[in-house]
């Protein structure tokens, strides 16, 4: 059976592992080993030429990230992935082959946050640069695009403020420019959302949040649609050019599809080190088996609660993509026609005092700063995770002072509503 044919359910479980070879391990073994032993001397030598495809030594690869690797990139529609310790290393991992002293990216003002602070500030010790632009601006994104630009990088359902990307609106405009489109699709999962289907060149994930779901890791991947012809001009000499970090390897001639999937792990963690290790990867892979019972529950959750919270005394607003208010709800048939997500905000009436104390008030809510997890979490961005922008980044973000990230989980949602009708009866009094 080919895993073309079979359904996402199915591959959710299935894809990429089996039984294992030496003992009949059902489940994939945790491989908790940093070395391999080689055969001889020629096999070793075949391993570190690419001639041959093996296990060397666990920065590079390890057998049970790799069953989580084939996975992920089989649920993206994707030729290889690369995971690696964070969702950041993996943004860092997607762009650095890329890049260059000089080189820029064009992204989304709606980002997570901690994305905007690493790209505003940290890329630049690296001599890269990013400009921020509206992504619903077409025309905006495509003036933003100079020489030196060498990426576009967009969430699909950007977190927080309920905003979901014309993806293959953004893809036109990067394929025009000769540039590969990054989405980082984290909200939304492979369940909700295939960004390769739309015209994106890489995918990235924090698989921190919905693909383990159970709020035990931090991991990220690099999915890559092998697509992209990496040879068609010379501003990607990492893949298209003979690579002086690997004995003169041209990555994009010899690798096709799988290049950029090669030199993630043959440059970007040989060199960067920003590794999964073996055991986020078990607890990923057990997290992934019900992706898609999970993402039904977190997205019928979500629908119900935010419609309740629209009509709540306490509630100026609440920004999610699957109501009919939400200015982005046209996008979500075309986009993420399973729905949009389980992340939106809400803006209380009470303004920024009303939020702490909510945030204080709830008893089945954690107060956290994650995302994604199968409980149900708050948090406040302004005060927390957004606040080292400025607040007019606040605002752009979805994360405004008077403003509480809801991430709900696949608790019962009656048992959620009250929980959160108590806590906003305490933060209007
Ligand atoms: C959490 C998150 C990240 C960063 O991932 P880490 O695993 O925390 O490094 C990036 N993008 C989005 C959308 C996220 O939610």
């Amino acid at each position: 059976m080919s895993d073309k044919q079979l359904g996402f359910d199915t591959l959710q479980i299935h894809a990429g592992s089996a039984p294992d070879p030496a003992t009949g391990a059902r489940q994939t073994p945790i491989y908790q080993t940093t070395a391999y032993v080689f055969r001889d001397a020629d096999h070793a030598a075949a391993l570190f030429n690419l001639q041959e495809v093996g296990f060397i030594y666990s920065r590079l690869t390890n057998p049970t990230v790799a069953v989580l690797q084939e996975r992920i990139a089989t649920l993206e529609g994707g030729a290889g992935a690369v995971c690696c310790s964070s969702g950041h290393a993996a943004q860092i991992m997607a762009l650095f082959p890329l890049m260059g002293p000089g080189k820029n990216v064009v992204v989304s003002t709606r980002l997570y946050g901690g994305t905007i602070t690493q790209f505003s500030q940290t890329i630049k010790r690296f001599g890269w640069s990013a400009k921020f632009i509206d992504f619903d601006d077409t025309a905006a994104v495509k003036a933003a695009i100079d020489d030196d630009t060498r990426a576009v990088f967009c969430e699909s359902i950007a977190n927080p403020g309920g905003y979901i990307t014309d993806l293959r609106a953004i893809a036109d405009v990067a394929d025009e420019a000769g540039l590969p489109l990054i989405v980082d699709n984290t909200s939304a999962t492979p369940y909700l959302c295939n960004p390769i289907a739309h015209g994106a060149t890489l995918v990235v994930h924090s698989t921190t949040k919905y693909l383990t779901g159970n709020g035990t890791v931090t991991g990220g991947v690099v999915v890559d649609s092998g697509k992209f012809d990496w040879m068609a001009s010379d501003k990607f000499p990492s893949l298209s050019e003979p690579e002086p970090a690997y004995h003169g390897l041209c990555f994009g001639e010899v690798l096709g599809p799988m290049a950029f999937t090669f030199h993630g792990i043959a440059i970007g963690l040989r060199d960067l080190g920003m590794t999964m290790n073996p055991q986020a990867a078990h607890y990923t892979l057990m997290g992934i088996e019900t992706l898609s019972l999970r993402m039904e529950r977190h997205v019928e959750n979500a629908m119900k609660i935010a419609a309740w919270l629209e009509n709540h005394d306490t509630v100026e607003a609440v920004t999610y993509a699957g109501l009919p208010s939400s200015p982005y709800n046209h996008r979500v048939a075309s986009v993420c026609p399973k729905g949009a997500g389980a992340l939106f905000t809400v803006a209380l009436k009470g303004g920024y005092d009303s939020c702490v104390k909510l945030v204080d008030s709830l008893e089945l809510f954690s107060h956290v700063a994650n995302l994604g997890d199968t409980r149900s979490l708050i948090i406040h961005s302004a005060s927390t995770t957004h606040r080292q922008l400025t607040e007019e980044q606040q605002v752009a973000a979805g994360a405004a002072p008077n403003v509480v990230r809801l991430s709900i989980g696949i608790e019962d949602a009656d048992d959620l509503m009250a929980d959160l009708d108590q806590g906003l009866a305490k933060a209007s009094a």
